[in-house]
């Protein structure tokens, strides 16, 4: 019987850098996607020049689209913008990239590295067996079934996996819905937009990405209602932006914004990626933390292969590791996320006076919230709404 080191379902962002690290540490390893193309899933396809330099492959125009300097917020009465800088210290460096060729670019480098792949491969069932584990995948109407000593579950929000093998029942969604337009009138396409308020986004938010040359990628995430009828609503009443646009692409997918999974360890078994929960809650944005997870994943993995020791105990270092890295932030911005959920839309208005766009990355992305707090406390209805409740 052939029984590989590892398998790793699923080639997103997750699953590519954990097949690419596992061979980069000469263990066996095959990858398989149940998609003959990569990318399929919509998104808004943003990123920090972090998130391209911890994926260890070259900024280069292949899959560069756009380059972000900065963004906007705006608050559900629209009369002014918080802005997050463009230069100085806090400024936020990023891209649009063309998602599907930067997995393509990420694809290649992991075949590079020795990775064997196969597209078109749909995982319909993982079994333990013995000291192995056993995948069954249907391709061409065929199932096959192969052996591994691990598998790393890198499949994405629906993961079959996760919902297997670790406790998925307090895993929340938001869902999401995507249009890329053309001929947007976009004043400065290196800025993203936000749009916040119960009749744009209900607990969510809607983006304008410029993707250059008039296209964007314009979504929504609502967790009330239907994600469609709210950004069509909002692309009538904004017609000085979207008036001549076309739709070249649409689609709809959730994203998990309950933060990372308790366990995603256990015997021979690893989840990683959005399979997980490893995206920032209030953002949304997984690549960057799953690209950060899966490399992390893979080499532990490769650790425990090569040490004979493919316990639950001895891949918990996985967690530990990644919780070093994203842990506190996933934490934190979870907490702002459930905090900023109870606002009503007139708080949202006042935060818009009194907040600055650092004080908005720091709560989005729970960085420095304590700070942002003590900020708020000087004013008497937020600061029981939300300083008190940042500070516990
Ligand atoms: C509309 C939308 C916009 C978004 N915008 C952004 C953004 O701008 N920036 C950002 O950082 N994040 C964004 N996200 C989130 C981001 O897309 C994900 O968090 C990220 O892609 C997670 O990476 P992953 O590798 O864990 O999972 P995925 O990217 O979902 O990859 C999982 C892979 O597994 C495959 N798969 C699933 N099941 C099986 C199976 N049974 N067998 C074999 N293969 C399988 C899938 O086909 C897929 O290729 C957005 C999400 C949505 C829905």
């Amino acid at each position: 019987m052939k029984v590989y080191d590892s398998i790793v379902v699923g080639a997103g962002p997750a699953g590519l850098l954990a097949a690419r690290k596992l061979a980069e540490n000469n263990v066996e390893v095959l990858l398989l996607e149940k998609d003959f193309e990569l990318g399929k899933k919509p998104c808004a396809e943003a990123i920090s020049e972090r998130g391209l330099i911890d994926a260890e492959i070259p900024i280069e125009s292949s899959f560069i689209v756009n380059e972000i300097f900065g963004a906007k917020v705006y608050p559900p009465n629209e009369e002014r913008f918080v802005e997050i800088s463009r230069s100085g210290e806090h400024s936020w460096k990023g891209y649009i990239i063309d998602k599907p060729k930067f997995l393509k670019k990420l694809l290649d480098i992991a075949v590079s590295k020795g990775v064997e792949a196969k597209l078109g491969s749909k995982v319909i069932d993982v079994k333990r067996e013995n000291k192995f584990m056993k995948v069954f995948v249907k391709k061409n109407e065929k199932i096959e079934s192969l052996t591994a000593k691990i598998v790393l579950g890198c499949d994405g929000y629906a993961s079959l996996i996760t919902k297997k093998f670790f406790n998925s029942t307090k895993i929340e969604y938001i869902s999401c819905f995507q249009y890329t337009l053309s001929k947007c009138n976009i004043e400065d396409e290196h800025t993203l937009m936000f749009y916040l308020g119960s009749l744009i986004a209900p607990l969510g938010y809607l983006w304008i990405f410029p993707k250059g040359n008039g296209v964007a990628n314009v979504g929504v995430g609502v967790r009330k209602g239907s994600p469609k009828f709210y950004l069509d609503n909002f692309i009538q009443k904004h017609s000085s932006i979207f008036k001549d646009s076309k739709i070249l692409s649409f689609g709809g997918a959730p994203v998990i914004i309950s933060g990372q999974l308790p366990k995603i360890t256990d015997d021979n078994l690893m989840i990683c990626g959005e399979a997980a929960g490893q995206v920032i809650p209030f953002t949304g944005a997984g690549i960057h933390t799953s690209i950060v997870a899966g490399k992390i994943a893979g080499a532990v993995a490769a650790e425990a292969i090569k040490n004979n020791e493919l316990t639950e105990k001895a891949l918990i270092t996985y967690k530990r590791r990644f919780d070093e890295i994203f842990g506190k932030n996933i934490e934190k911005s979870l907490k702002a996320m459930r905090i900023f959920e109870k606002l009503s839309d007139e708080d949202l208005n006042k935060l818009a006076e009194i907040l600055s766009g650092e004080d908005i990355i720091d709560l989005a992305n729970g960085l420095n919230i304590e700070k942002v707090a003590k900020k708020l406390f000087s004013h008497p209805i937020l600061a029981v709404k939300i300083a008190k409740a940042l500070l516990t």
